[in-house]
């Protein structure tokens, strides 16, 4: 039993080890996918239920990895944030969302996602700025997405920067509404543009009761404070019907569009309103 028990720790441990290595491996590919062009921008459209055309497209990153295929971004995102390189990576991204949506039409905004650890850097505002300028878009045409574990420390500094991105007049929109601790605390301290209720509170609607009364407290929420409701994770008509009746000015989600190339967003937002 002994000899047993030790054969299965030394079979953890080659398990841990080769864990290890792959996670160190692909902190070194990463490491080189910004600069051999791995790196690659998809966009998904929010629709306007007022209007039914695109609003906006949210830029989301693709790791075209030549040893490992398509690396998801759920999974090389925490490794970019653990080694710091979410910062050239966040820079890159902000730099060539707003380069692409200079294409656009004017009245279609671009949101950005950022990470925590970016914010932390001091480079932000300038990164900002530079992408703005280099671009030549009109400020208001750029939202960035934060979630929640952006403000969770220094929030006296964490609100002067976010007042400081607001002066080059782009808009904050707080992401994954409502799965943090603070969402409303957050409201109240923080000068938010949008809101964007998380696609978990949308999944199972129209049967969950909890879902549906989070979703209409939200809705009368951003009315009262006069904020932006968007929702994410729109898959069926009958999701949409609802939010539609809730009042909601902005929806996103598979039934509209998958996040789509940058090569093949414009001919969608073209065609807007869709079917
Ligand atoms: P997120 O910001 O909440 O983005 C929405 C995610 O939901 C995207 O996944 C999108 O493809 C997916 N999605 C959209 N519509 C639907 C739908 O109808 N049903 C379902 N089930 N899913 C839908 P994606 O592209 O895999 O991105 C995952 C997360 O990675 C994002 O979540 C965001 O937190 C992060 N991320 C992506 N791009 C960036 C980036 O450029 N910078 C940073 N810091 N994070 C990013
Ligand atoms: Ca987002
Ligand atoms: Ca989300
Ligand atoms: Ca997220």
């Amino acid at each position: 039993a002994k000899a047993a028990g030790r054969g299965t720790y030394r079979q953890f441990e080659a398990t841990m080890g080769a864990q290890l290595q792959a996670h160190q491996q692909m902190k070194l590919a990463l490491r080189e996918a910004l600069s051999r062009g791995e790196l690659e921008l998809h966009y998904q459209p929010l629709i306007s239920l007022h209007s039914k055309k695109v609003s906006c497209c949210e830029a989301l990153l693709r790791w075209h990895s030549p040893e490992r295929g398509m690396v998801p971004p759920d999974l090389f995102i925490p490794i970019a944030e653990e080694t710091g390189l979410i910062v050239p990576i966040g820079e890159w991204t902000l730099q060539q969302a707003c380069r692409d949506a200079a294409g656009w039409p004017a009245d279609v905004g671009i949101a950005v996602n950022l990470s925590p650890i970016q914010f932390r850097s001091k480079r932000l505002v300038g990164a900002v700025a530079t992408a703005i300028t280099s671009s030549g878009i009109d400020p208001a045409r750029l939202q960035i997405e934060i979630t929640e574990s952006v403000l969770l420390d220094e929030s006296e500094h964490n609100l002067e920067l976010l007042q400081e991105l607001r002066k080059l007049g782009v808009k904050i929109a707080m992401d994954d509404f409502g799965t943090g601790y603070s969402s409303l605390g957050y409201l109240r301290s923080f000068p938010f543009d949008k809101i964007k209720v998380d696609r978990s509170f949308i999944h199972d609607l129209p049967r969950g009761k909890e879902s549906l009364a989070i979703v209409k407290a939200v809705a009368g929420l951003g009315h009262s404070l006069g904020i932006t409701t968007t929702v994410e994770g729109i898959e069926t008509e009958d999701q949409l019907n609802i939010v539609n009746s809730e009042g909601f000015d902005e929806a996103q989600g598979y039934l509209f569009a998958l996040p789509l190339p940058a090569s093949e967003i414009m001919e969608l937002i073209r065609q807007s309103p869709p079917p």
